[in-house]
């Protein structure tokens, strides 16, 4: 990890070296969950095509000044708020978790059409489409079609 605590605390002085670290892990969780095959959520992200723009991909710095700039601090994690669309400064924000499972239930479930957004293939799929989680009683993640590929990820099949 190269991050320099001196470098930093120049430019943000009145930032503590605590937030500059946090954000640089949430990039790293970013980047794996986007292009780290082995990552486990690698098929929601970078396997349902979730990508990173170049600026913030090629460089950490970029993106942990961006985070200062725009609501960072501890307890928060990184939201889209478009789950369709990737990592880049116009579609993420800072929320606490709570608000972002709120967010992602908002965006991927339609309760009124009975719809879902499959995170995968991102298609907007009838809950018929989906096998059903009886415990949270939603549908499950991805949809049927998916479910298969995903499986098959996962045990390294591929
Ligand atoms: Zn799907």
């Amino acid at each position: 990890m190269v991050l320099f605590k001196l470098a930093w605390s120049k430019r943000y002085p009145d930032v503590s070296w605590k937030i500059i670290r946090k954000l640089s892990v949430c990039y790293d969780n970013m980047i794996h969950r986007c292009y780290t095959k082995t990552n486990k959520d690698y098929s929601s992200y970078g396997g349902s095509g979730i990508d990173i723009c170049k600026e913030w991909k090629i460089d950490r710095h970029i993106f942990i000044s961006w985070g200062l700039q725009n609501g960072f601090t501890l307890g928060l994690e990184i939201d889209r708020i478009n789950n369709k669309f990737g990592y880049n400064p116009n579609n993420c924000r800072f929320v606490n978790s709570k608000e972002q499972r709120r967010n992602e239930r908002r965006n991927k479930i339609n309760w009124e059409e009975k719809t879902k957004i499959c995170p995968r293939c991102g298609q907007i799929k009838s809950w018929e489409c989906f096998t059903w989680d009886k415990k949270k009683n939603i549908p499950r993640s991805h949809c049927k079609k998916c479910r298969v590929e995903v499986e098959k990820i996962r045990k390294n099949i591929y």
